[in-house]
């Protein structure tokens, strides 16, 4: 089942690449995936892992890497603020969407929200602090994400780049539509602190938020695997 899941996933991702990094080789110093499309105007493109400055050369149409010298004067700080401050994004998120999950599993039938023994409505506002504290959160890791891009890539177009800065947006935007959602009142009864699924409305909410939060799971994923490509390499 997981084997299967992982296959899906990758099959997924391999599908992705192909269509939106185009060409792709390995940088012959550290394999990790470069797209022939990031090199600049003279086809020199420096490894953002490993910082050699790779020339690509086509042979009969295959793109065949040279290396030819190591960026040594690029700033590489050891504690950067980035991998840091991502945690707490990616620490909480899946915590506010377990505590939306649990919510909504006992607003399906009425009585099973009495299994909560009456405290639905804190879960519903720890998930809300959660959910808030995740995508707050986000804000210094997007911000400090900038900088470094900025500093130690020295804004240099990579394909892993443009994603995070696309997939961080997105992020903060559909984080902001669930905690909208969820402080509103439109998805949890203030009274029950259950999800109003009995009416058209409260269910069209309570999909809408329940559909924000798993979209913005995946974002957090990718985001945070890709992340740690920069860091650690392939
Ligand atoms: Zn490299």
């Amino acid at each position: 089942m997981i084997e299967d899941l992982r296959r899906i996933a990758s099959r997924a991702a391999d599908r992705f690449t192909r269509r939106y990094w185009g060409p792709t080789f390995r940088c012959p110093v550290c394999h990790f995936l470069l797209a022939a499309v990031d090199a600049d105007g003279n086809a020199l493109l420096v490894c953002p892992v490993c910082g050699v400055v790779i020339e690509i050369e086509s042979v009969y149409g295959h793109i065949v890497p040279v290396v030819h010298d190591v960026e040594v004067f690029r700033p590489q700080p050891k504690a950067r603020m980035h991998p840091l401050a991502t945690h707490l994004p990616i620490g909480l998120f899946p915590f506010a969407l377990l505590g939306a999950v649990v919510l909504f599993v006992a607003s399906l039938v009425a009585g099973w929200g009495a299994a909560l023994g009456g405290r639905a409505p804190v879960l519903a506002d720890a998930t809300l602090v959660l959910l808030v504290l995740a995508v707050v959160g986000a804000l210094p890791t997007f911000a400090s994400g900038l900088w470094d891009w900025n500093r130690r890539y020295r804004r240099r177009p990579y394909r892993q780049i443009t994603l995070k800065i696309a997939g961080s947006i997105v992020f903060l935007a559909v984080g902001g539509l669930a905690i909208a959602l969820h402080a509103s009142g439109a998805v949890f009864s203030g009274a029950t602190g259950l999800m109003q699924l009995g009416s058209p409305l409260g269910l069209l909410a309570a999909l809408l938020y329940l559909g924000a939060l798993a979209g913005n799971m995946l974002v957090v994923t990718v985001l945070g695997h890709v992340g740690g490509t920069l860091v650690y390499g392939r």
